[in-house]
C-alpha cells in the first residue's frame, strides 16, 4: 500500500475527539510512508486533515471537481492538485489513485464515496482494504444497521467482512496492511 484515500466531513467540527483523531492518522501515515489522497478542500475537517500530513511532511494529492469551486476553496499548498469536470470523474480517480479508503466520520457525500467504493469491491472491481474510522462511536449505528443487514439476509457473511471499522488510526490502518497482504497472497501465482 502507498496511498490511502480519505473521506471525510467537508464542514468543520468543534469536537476535540475528530480534531485528535485527524492529527493521529496523519502521524500514521506519515511513520507508515503512506500518502494521503482526498477531496481537495482547504476548509473543513478534510482541509485539517490535508494540513496535518503536510505538517508531518506527508505527501497529500487532493482531487476536487471545478463544479464546487463556488462552495469550497481548493488547497494550494499540496503536493498535487487534480481539477476534474464532475464528481464522478473525481471519485474514479480516487479509486485509481488509493490502496486503500478510509471514511472519517462525515455525512452525505462521506456516506455516498464510501458505499459505492465497498459496492465496487463486492461487484469484484477491486480488492482495497475499505472501513470506517468509529471515532467516538460515531459509527455504532451504521455497524449495527449493517450487522442488522447480515441478519435479515441483505448482506452476506463475505460481504459485510469487506467492511473493516475500528476506533484508531493504528489499528484500522494495521487492519488495512493485513488485509492487502493477504490480498497480495491469493494474487500470488503458484510455485
Ligand atoms: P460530507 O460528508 O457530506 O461533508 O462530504 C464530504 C465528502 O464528499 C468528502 O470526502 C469529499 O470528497 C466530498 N465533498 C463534499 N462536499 C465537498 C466540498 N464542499 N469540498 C470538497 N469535497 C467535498
Amino acid at each position: 500500500m502507498n496511498w490511502i484515500c480519505a473521506y471525510c466531513g467537508s464542514s468543520e467540527t468543534e469536537s476535540s475527539a475528530y480534531r485528535d483523531a485527524i492529527d493521529d492518522f496523519a502521524m500514521e501515515l506519515c511513520e507508515r510512508d503512506l500518502g494521503l489522497v482526498y477531496g481537495g478542500a482547504r476548509g473543513g475537517t478534510l482541509g485539517a486533515l490535508a494540513d496535518a500530513v503536510l505538517d508531518g511532511s506527508g505527501d497529500v494529492v487532493g482531487i476536487i471537481p471545478e463544479s464546487i469551486f463556488e462552495r469550497e476553496q481548493p488547497h494550494e499548498g499540496l503536493t498535487e492538485l487534480i481539477i476534474t469536470e464532475t464528481k464522478d470523474e473525481r471519485k474514479a480517480y480516487m479509486a485509481e489513485r488509493a490502496d486503500g479508503f478510509v471514511a472519517f466520520p462525515g455525512g452525505l457525500g462521506t456516506h455516498e464515496e464510501i458505499f459505492e467504493t465497498l459496492g465496487r469491491a463486492k461487484h469484484g472491481f477491486h480488492e482495497d482494504p475499505c472501513g470506517f474510522l468509529n471515532v467516538a462511536g460515531y459509527y455504532d449505528h451504521l455497524v449495527a444497521h449493517l450487522d442488522n443487514a447480515e441478519r435479515e439476509g441483505f448482506l452476506s457473511a463475505s460481504q459485510r467482512e469487506l467492511v473493516l471499522v475500528e476506533e484508531t488510526p493504528a489499528a484500522l490502518l494495521a487492519a488495512f496492511e493485513a488485509r492487502a497482504s493477504s490480498a497480495a497472497g491469493r494474487c500470488r501465482p503458484s510455485q
